[in-house]
This record gives C-alpha cells, sequence and structure tokens, in this order.
C-alpha cells in the first residue's frame, strides 16, 4: 500500500478545504467513507493519494420519508437504507438493488455517497500490472477493448473506455428521477443523478461532475406512484454477492390493466447507470402482455455496441427488461 496521511477533519468545513476529489486518478487528495471500495484500490496501489480526509461522523446518516419523498443522508449505511420499513414498502426498488449488492458486512459499512462513487470493476483498471488503461492512468490505451470484455458496457462507451458503472443503487435511483444535493466550500447545489455520472468520451478519468472538494451529502427522491410497484432485477454469476452481469429497476403507475407510466433503468450495461426512455414511451398505454413488452424492450438496444464477449448482454438487457416489468406489474 502506499503510503498516505489519514486527516481526521473536525468539521465538514474542515473537510471540504482539503478539496479532496473522489473518482480522480490524478487527484493527490480523495475522500474515504466506509472504506469498502477505497481500501481496496489503495492495497492494490491503483490509488495513490496523498492524503485521504475520512468523513466519519461529519455526514447526516438519516433515512427520512414524507410527502415529497425520500431523503437519505450520504452516511447512511446500504443496510440501513435496505431495511427501513418505509423504502422496503415504497420503494421496494431501492431497497431490492441494495439487498441484492455485496455481502451484508460490505452493506453494514458502506455509505450511500462512496456506493454513488465506487469506481469500475474493470479488471484491468484494478490490476496494475496492465499498463493500458485510460481510465487509470489518462493516455495509456484501453486493454478491454479487444481484451476480455464480458464484463463490460454496451451502451454510452468510447474509444477509449467500455467500463461499465458498478453500482446497483445507483440504477434503483435514476429510475427514480433522484437527485444529488451535493456542497462544496462555495456552498451546497443539487444535481440530478442521471447528469451525474459523466460518459467516459475522452476523459474517462474523470467519472462524475462532481469539482475538486465537493462531497455529496444526501439524495433526495421524489414522491411518484409508480415508486410502489418497483422492482430490482439483477443477473449474476453466482447468487452470493456478486456484481451486476445486466440488471433492470423498473417503477409502473398502473390503470387497470394498463401501463400509464413506466420508469426503466439498466444497470451492468451502460458506462453509467442506463435510463431508456424509447422504452418507456413506448411501454405507455401499453398492457402487460408479453409481446408488448418484449416490443418495447427491443428498443433498449438502439446505439448498443458489444465488443465480442459481452454481445450477449444486449439480447438479456431486453429480458431482464421484459422480466422486471412482469414482476412488477403482478404487484399489488
Ligand atoms: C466484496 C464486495 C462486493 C461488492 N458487491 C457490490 C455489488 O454487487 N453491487 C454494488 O453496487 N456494489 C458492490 N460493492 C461495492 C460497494 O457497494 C462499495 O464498495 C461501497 O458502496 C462503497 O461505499 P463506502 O462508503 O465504503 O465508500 P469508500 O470506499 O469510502 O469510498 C468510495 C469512493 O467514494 C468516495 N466518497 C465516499 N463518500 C463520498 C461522499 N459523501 N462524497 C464524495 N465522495 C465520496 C471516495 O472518495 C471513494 O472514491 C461490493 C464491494 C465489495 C468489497
Ligand atoms: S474499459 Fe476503461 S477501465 Fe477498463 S481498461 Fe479500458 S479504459 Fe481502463
Amino acid at each position: 500500500m502506499h503510503p498516505f496521511t489519514l486527516e481526521r477533519p473536525r468539521d465538514l468545513a474542515a473537510a471540504l478545504a482539503f478539496r479532496a476529489q473522489a473518482g480522480r486518478n490524478d487527484a493527490p487528495a480523495e475522500y474515504i467513507a466506509g472504506g469498502t471500495d477505497m481500501v481496496q484500490l489503495l492495497q492494490e496501489y491503483v490509488r495513490q493519494p496523498e492524503r485521504l480526509v475520512s468523513l466519519a461522523g461529519l455526514l447526516d446518516n438519516s433515512v427520512d420519508i414524507g410527502p415529497q419523498g425520500l431523503r437519505l443522508g450520504a452516511a447512511a449505511t446500504m443496510a440501513e437504507v435496505a431495511a427501513h420499513p418505509a423504502v422496503v414498502q415504497q420503494f421496494p426498488v431501492i431497497s431490492e438493488a441494495l439487498l441484492n449488492s455485496a455481502s451484508p458486512q460490505v452493506r453494514n459499512q458502506a455509505t450511500m455517497g462512496g456506493n454513488l462513487l465506487q469506481r469500475t470493476r474493470c479488471p484491468y483498471f484494478r490490476d496494475v500490472g496492465y499498463a493500458a488503461c485510460n481510465k487509470r492512468e489518462p493516455a495509456s490505451g484501453c486493454a478491454a477493448i479487444g481484451g476480455e470484455n464480458r464484463w463490460h458496457a454496451v451502451l454510452g462507451t468510447s474509444e477509449n473506455c467500455i467500463a461499465a458503472n458498478p453500482s446497483d443503487l445507483a440504477v434503483a435511483l435514476v429510475a427514480l428521477d433522484a437527485v444529488i444535493e451535493v456542497r462544496g466550500a462555495g456552498g451546497q447545489r443539487t444535481v440530478a443523478l442521471i447528469d451525474f455520472h459523466r460518459l467516459p468520451g475522452d476523459t474517462p478519468h474523470i467519472e462524475t461532475v462532481l469539482e475538486p472538494g465537493e462531497v455529496v451529502v444526501a439524495i433526495t427522491v421524489p414522491a411518484n406512484p409508480a415508486a410502489r410497484r418497483s422492482h430490482y432485477l439483477k443477473v449474476r454469476d453466482r447468487a452470493s454477492f456478486e456484481f451486476a452481469v445486466v440488471s433492470a429497476a423498473v417503477a409502473l403507475d398502473m390503470d387497470g390493466p394498463l401501463i400509464r407510466q413506466a420508469r426503466v433503468a439498466l444497470g451492468g450495461v451502460g458506462t453509467k447507470p442506463w435510463r431508456v426512455p424509447g422504452v418507456e414511451a413506448a411501454l405507455a398505454g401499453a398492457s402487460l402482455d408479453p409481446g408488448a413488452l418484449r416490443r418495447a424492450a427491443a428498443l433498449a438496444a438502439e446505439g448498443a455496441q458489444g465488443h465480442g464477449h459481452n454481445d450477449f448482454k444486449i439480447e438479456l438487457m431486453q429480458r431482464a427488461i421484459v422480466r422486471a416489468i412482469e414482476t412488477a406489474g403482478a404487484r399489488a
């Protein structure tokens, strides 16, 4: 492990003054919350910051629910949010996404903020033995294009990076139009989660729209009639902890047997959590007839590009959408 100084600021203002930056391999200082991702990256020499700025005890960890919707403090753990009775009842897709993530031990430690900022599971990114990784080392190339890319993205890729975003939580939240509250030395602002993660483009090492020093302080999910009838379907290589090969988060607002409004987002297939508005538009007014669902789900493949080993994801993600909608639709 590369040596670093651990800073324990007395309050958030002092932490912000360090201008630590999440998701940037060229940042000399980074924040650490639960540490479940950061410590792995330090151990593997993927990250070598001079300073780690601890957020422990500085951020809100409450889970609040009211007429406006849900508010999750950035320090709330995955386990706390997944088990919260109101989340289970009113936002099942969030609870299911979390319970299908990681292991109980990790969920007890990992935070909401850290989950949204976790780094990709691309094996070439996580193994410094491979020189070519534009995300880890800008302008070094991409070993996954033309290499082992079974786990990689088919949507939102660039010629510089095809890494999939690993967060299950983010997929569920994007489906529900979540908003991120961000605080920096200059004040507070909000960012729609759909705009929070950046496409890789020419700069895959810059993963979010966070400015140096900014921290995620909370996540808000607006109240929505579709949230109760929601579901997270995760397809993975083994039933115990494993990242998504493909996942689908859906939420349905039904008008009798017809879908009034559907929200659909995909995981494991995009370089960022991926919403599919074309599918949603095709589902509006449709029944739960399997043929209609399959025709709508086929629109998710627009613009998708496989890289050999991951070609199967283009078909699998359509099937995941259909199955997730059938499960959500069967809910009272
Ligand atoms: C064995 C294992 C299995 C896993 N399986 C899954 C899975 O199936 N699905 C899944 O989604 N995840 C999975 N994960 C990842 C896990 O969810 C993340 O490691 C965890 O959510 C990160 O949270 P943390 O608080 O520990 O973050 P940390 O490790 O402390 O930090 C992660 C990143 O977030 C930044 N950061 C943390 N908090 C903030 C904040 N408030 N504002 C700005 N930046 C911040 C840090 O600087 C760092 O870059 C797994 C992890 C492990 C170890
Ligand atoms: S896909 Fe992205 S993270 Fe993986 S090797 Fe290529 S540049 Fe690096």
